[in-house]
């Protein structure tokens, strides 16, 4: 890595088609957003508007049909150590120890043994799972296990962090709580984040900047800039206001991703 990554990421005319489907499937279209150095970017929007497909093409693993992104001024053109990916449902590896397994990156890229280690345990303490290094994934709740993914992806000090939906299955307070440990966590990385959800509570509690996506094809509908205090209270008349703004904004497009279900399976 090189003095000048500093986690700036800017995507141009970025679209998707899925041309092998019948007919073709516009999934992002014409997306122009850039997010800066440190920044915490959600991205709001209904299922199926094209969140996933936008996020894999920020972390390279999905070839864009046209456009551009950069990750500090350089093309986008695969994955790289730069970007690092959080999915919906953690992919540990089922037959390696947590430590194991948040040192796996690691690995790869030659780090030694005991530093890789030492790497697990500072996370592993810092995500509050100190005492599960040497545990299986299977041996650990929902929660934890996100969180021993998270600490994977930081293993490998990422200047972008990308994160799908990554709390959907948690339970509302287990959720709450490592919302907390994300908002902390980028404080003390300076790593930008860009974090897709569909939940309004969750881009108010967790963003710096909210960009709301139409129904499919993505595109932005509006950004919104999140001036509250952190940490969020949900009962101050600010949080109120900007959950009603989100609601509005969000309406039609639920409205018109649902319709377009029902088409499909009827
Ligand atoms: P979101 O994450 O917002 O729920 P996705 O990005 O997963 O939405 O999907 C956007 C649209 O693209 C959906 O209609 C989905 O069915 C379609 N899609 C996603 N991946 C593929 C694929 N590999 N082939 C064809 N269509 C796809
Ligand atoms: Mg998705």
């Amino acid at each position: 890595m090189t003095d000048n990554v500093t986690g700036a990421v800017a995507c141009r005319a970025v679209t998707k088609t899925f041309e092998q489907t019948t007919p073709e499937l516009v999934a992002v279209d014409g997306v122009d957003l850039d997010i800066a150095a440190g920044e915490f970017v959600v991205i709001l929007g209904p299922s199926g508007c094209g969140k996933s497909t936008l996020l894999s093409m920020i972390a390279g693993l999905e070839p864009m049909t046209s456009g551009s992104i950069e990750a500090d001024g350089e093309p986008v053109t695969g994955p790289g150590p730069d970007r690092c990916m959080v999915f919906q449902q953690s992919s540990l590896y089922p037959w390696m120890s947590v430590a194991d397994n948040v040192g796996f990156g690691l690995k790869l890229r030659g780090v030694p043994k005991n530093e890789r280690r030492e790497t697990a345990r500072d996370l592993l303490h810092t995500m509050g799972l100190g005492g599960f290094a040497d545990h299986h994934p299977d041996g650990l709740s929902g929660g934890m296990r996100q969180r021993a993914a998270i600490a994977r992806a930081l293993a490998m000090r990422p200047r972008v962090l990308l994160m799908d939906e990554p709390f959907a299955a948690l339970d509302v307070q287990t959720r709450a709580k490592m919302q907390n440990y994300v908002a902390q966590l980028r404080d003390e990385s300076g790593a930008s984040v860009i974090f897709v959800t569909h939940s309004i509570d969750e881009a108010v509690a967790l963003a710096d900047r909210i960009v709301v996506f139409t129904a499919r094809p993505g595109r932005i509908k509006a950004t919104v800039n999140v001036d509250l205090e952190r940490p969020r209270d949900p009962r101050s008349p600010g949080y109120h206001a900007l959950h009603d703004q989100l609601v509005d904004l969000l309406a039609d497009e639920v409205d018109r991703a649902f319709a377009e279900q029902e088409r499909i399976r009827a």
